[in-house]
């Protein structure tokens, strides 16, 4: 025996391999149905309504459950819908703190709907420990962080984070849409809640929208069920089946998205136009050591600032293979002005504060030729 169990790029491939064994189908079927007969009262085959389970469900569930070393998972509609989903199992009253630096359709859930549900939020630099120590108090109930965090990169220590619950019960939550449990698994590090935008890594072909809420401690397995089916915004069988097949093949895409994205990054800080990189797989990104404690990669993802807003125009105006458009984590390269796209929502003064403004651009690597993608953000930039 070379080792003990199995390694995450089997598991990735085969998921959790469920029922399957009647028929022998390689590919999960897609279950299409609404509902379920029962064999007499009180008997049930362990589905009734697909928005309460469906075995298509069931098994992507499982299967991320599987890759996030967690006991139980949960499918929901998109990421947004797996993020306010989560948040209901908090009381008015109750204050969570919150990375200062995350996406922008979070930020307005905190906003527009946590507050007005009596929710206490505090914006802070999480990948800053003291300042966090500070900020906890008797009604903090949450700790909500996205590591590296969404554009600017910055890493939070997931363990230091987790620790502070020694005093007073606290869910930490982590949003690991930009590593995915192939490169971090937060549950490992102590985190309790693992959140996902299925959309971006876990779909990897930008077709599907799909969220995923991951835990550990089994007492969070019914509070989340419960929320999961009576709010009902749930991953649909086909959807499911999507991420399913999409899955399979997170291992090679990243480890080539990574590959792809340390090239451009190194390229791009050569490059008199840029101001700066914001990569952490470069070695002298702040979050770099911390990262290599946390995560097993630093994945596909990379922001940077030029040194004259015309650049960003050019850039946008001009790319042919990177396609200028939101979103992230797919095959395909993605080109984001997160002013204008993902960040509209945090005002002006919090954006500026952390470095969001008309200079940055953010990048998700795709699997392509790298040279390919070199040349065309060369001639973008040259381009009038
Ligand atoms: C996209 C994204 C979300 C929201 O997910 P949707 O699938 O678009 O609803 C949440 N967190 C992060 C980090 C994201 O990139």
């Amino acid at each position: 025996m070379k080792k003990e169990g199995l390694g995450i790029e089997t598991k990735i491939v085969h998921g959790s391999r469920g029922e399957n064994q009647v028929t022998g189908a390689i590919s999960f079927p897609i279950y299409q149905s609404a509902t379920f007969r029962h064999p007499g009262v009180d008997q049930s085959t362990g589905f009734d309504y697909s928005r309460e389970n469906n075995p298509t469900r069931q098994e992507v569930e499982k299967a991320i459950a599987t890759l996030e070393n967690g006991t139980a998972g949960f499918a929901f509609s998109s990421g947004m819908a797996a993020i306010s989903t989560t948040l209901e199992l908090f009381y008015p009253g109750d204050h969570i703190i919150v990375s200062d630096d995350l996406y922008g359709g979070t930020y307005r859930l905190f906003e527009q709907v946590s507050k007005k549900n009596g929710i206490k939020i505090s914006y802070i630099d999480t990948s800053n420990i003291e300042e966090l120590q500070t900020c906890i108090n008797e009604k903090t109930k949450g700790i909500y962080i996205e590591t590296p965090s969404n554009p600017m990169m910055k890493v939070t220590d997931i363990k230091k984070i987790s620790a502070l619950k020694q005093q007073q019960s606290i869910l930490v939550i982590v949003d690991n849409t930009f590593l995915s449990p192939y490169y971090q698994r937060p549950l490992e590090l102590g985190a309790d809640i693992v959140l996902h935008s299925g959309t971006k890594y876990l779909g990897g072909h930008n077709d599907t929208l799909a969220g995923f809420v991951v835990v550990k401690d089994e007492k969070l397995i019914e509070p989340i069920q419960l929320l999961q089916k009576t709010i009902g915004a749930i991953l649909s069988p086909f959807d499911s089946w999507l991420i399913l097949r999409g899955m399979k093949t997170l291992g090679i895409r990243l480890k080539k998205q990574q590959e792809n994205a340390m090239e451009i990054a190194k390229w791009l800080t050569e490059k008199e136009e840029i101001e700066k990189v914001n990569y952490v797989g470069l070695e002298d990104h702040k979050g770099y050591e911390i990262s290599i404690n946390q995560a097993s990669g630093f994945g596909g993802m990379l922001s940077f600032a030029v040194k004259n807003v015309e650049t960003v125009n050019k850039l946008l105006k001009n790319v042919k293979i990177i396609s200028y458009a939101e979103s992230l984590g797919g095959v395909e390269s993605l080109i984001t002005y997160p002013i204008k796209q993902t960040h509209t929502a945090i005002p002006k003064e919090m954006r500026e504060k952390i470095g969001v403004n008309d200079k940055l651009l953010r990048l998700s690597v795709g699997i392509e030729d790298v040279d390919d993608l070199i040349n065309d953000l060369e001639q973008a930039m040259k381009e009038e």
